[in-house]
C-alpha cells in the first residue's frame, strides 16, 4: 500500500535535499511492528538529519523523524496488537533507521512504549523528544534531592523545546522557575508557561572568571551547555545537581571542578536516546500527570510534512519556539 514521507536523498554533489514522495509498504525496512503514524514533531536532531549536517545518518535514500506517536496497523509481537496507540522516542529512529516524518513506520517492538491514558498521539508529539527528555532531567534532579520550595531552579534555553517543558512542569510542581532566553520577546510566553523571572541570555554568557559566585540555584535543566553551563556550575546552590541536557550554546565545558570540590555539586547525565524502558514508561507516566494540558497546548505550532525542510533549518538557528506538532496525514 502507498504512503506518504519526507525523504531526503543525497545528489552526486554531496548536497542533501528533502522532499515529500510517495513510497510502498514493501520499501519500510523490517521490523515486527507497523504503525499508522499520526504526528511527529521537529527537534533539533531533526533539524540535523533534514540537512547535510550532524553525521548521524548512514544511508540515503532516507526518512527522518527521531520521534512519532500513531496506532499499531499490524504487529508480529505479543505486547502490541492493532489499535494500540504507542509513542516511540530514540533508539537512533529517523537517524540511523527510517523514522517518523511518513505515514507508515515499521521497527522493534522494543523499540515503543504504549501511550499512557489520557495523552492524545497530539499530545504525545507535543511534548516529544525534547519534552521526553525535560520530564527525565526533572526525574534526575528529584532523584537527587530536588524539592519545591528549595529555591529557584533554573532552566536554561528556555523558549526552545526542552525549556518550555522543563519550565511548565517545574511550574506545574511548585518549583520558581528562573528561565533563560535570548529572546526577550518572549516573556510572556514564558510567564504563561510558569516562568517566575527571565534571566536575559546575556546574563550567562561570559565565561568564568571566579569559579565560585553567589550561591544562586537550587537546581537546573540545561539545554544550553558551554560557557553557560560553566558558569551556572558556580552559581549552584551547596549540593545542589544540574541535569545537563544539551548543546544548544556549545559542546565545550570551560568550567573549573572547583564547585563540585567546595559546594558538592552534582552535574547529572541526560540521555533520551538508550534509556531503560522501565524509565520510559514512569516519564511518560509522570508526563500525563504533570504536564498541564493547556500549557502544553501554547507550546504548539502545527506543521505539515511540505513544512519541514524550512522548520529543521529554523530550529538550528535557535529560531523555534516550543513545540512543532507535524500531523503527518
Ligand atoms: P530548541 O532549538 O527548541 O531549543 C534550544 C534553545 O536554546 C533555543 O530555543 C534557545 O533558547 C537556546 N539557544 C540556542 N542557541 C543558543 C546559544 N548559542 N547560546 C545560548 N542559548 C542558545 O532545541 P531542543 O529544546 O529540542 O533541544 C535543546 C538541546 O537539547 C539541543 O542541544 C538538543 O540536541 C538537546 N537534546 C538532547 C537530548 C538528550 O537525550 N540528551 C534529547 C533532546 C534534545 P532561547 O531562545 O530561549 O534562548
Amino acid at each position: 500500500m502507498a504512503f506518504r514521507a519526507l525523504v531526503v536523498e543525497k545528489d552526486d554533489e554531496g548536497k542533501t535535499h528533502g522532499s515529500v514522495q510517495t513510497l510502498d509498504e514493501a520499501q519500510l525496512p523490517p521490523g515486527d511492528v507497523t504503525v499508522a503514524v499520526e504526528y511527529s514533531t521537529v527537534n533539533y536532531k531533526d533539524g540535523l538529519c533534514l540537512g547535510p549536517g550532524g553525521g548521524l545518518v548512514r544511508s540515503y535514500p532516507h526518512v527522518p523523524g527521531i520521534d512519532f506517536a500513531g496506532v499499531v496497523e499490524a504487529s508480529d509481537d505479543p505486547r502490541y496488537k492493532a489499535g494500540d496507540k504507542v509513542v516511540l522516542t530514540g533508539w537512533r529512529v529517523g537517524e540511523v533507521h527510517w523514522g517518523g516524518y511518513a505515514e507508515k513506520a515499521r521497527l522493534k517492538a522494543d523499540w515503543l512504549v504504549p501511550l499512557p491514558d489520557g495523552l492524545s498521539t497530539r499530545a504525545a508529539m507535543a511534548v516529544g523528544t525534547a519534552g521526553f527528555t525535560a520530564m527525565l532531567a526533572l526525574m534526575a534532579l528529584e532523584d537527587h534531592g530536588l524539592k519545591p520550595g528549595a529555591g529557584e531552579v533554573l532552566v536554561t534555553g528556555a523558549a526552545g523545546g526542552v525549556g518550555s517543558v522543563a519550565t511548565a512542569i517545574l511550574a506545574q510542581l511548585g518549583h520558581e522557575v528562573a528561565a533563560v532566553t535570548g529572546r526577550p520577546e518572549q516573556e510572556d510566553y514564558l510567564k504563561g508557561l510558569g516562568a517566575a523571572r527571565i534571566v536575559p541570555r546575556a546574563d550567562l554568557a561570559e565565561t568564568v572568571k571566579r569559579p565560585l559566585e553567589a550561591e544562586t540555584w537550587a537546581g537546573c535543566v540545561d539545554a544550553v551547555g558551554g560557557a553557560m553551563l560553566a558558569r551556572v556550575l558556580g552559581q549552584m546552590k551547596y549540593g545542589a545537581s544540574v541535569a545537563a541536557v544539551g548543546l544548544a550554546g556549545g559542546a565545550g565545558l570551560p568550567a573549573t571542578v572547583i564547585p563540585f570540590l567546595l559546594r558538592g555539586v552534582n552535574l547529572l547525565g541526560i540521555d533520551s536516546v538508550m534509556q531503560p524502558h522501565d524509565n520510559r514508561l514512569r516519564a511518560w507516566e509522570r508526563i500525563a500527570r504533570d504536564l498541564p494540558m493547556d500549557k502544553l497546548e501554547a507550546m504548539i505550532a502545527p506543521a505539515t510534512l511540505e513544512d519541514l525542510p524550512r522548520l529543521g533549518a529554523a530550529i538550528l538557528k535557535g529560531e523555534v519556539r516550543g513545540r512543532v506538532v507535524v500531523d503527518v496525514r
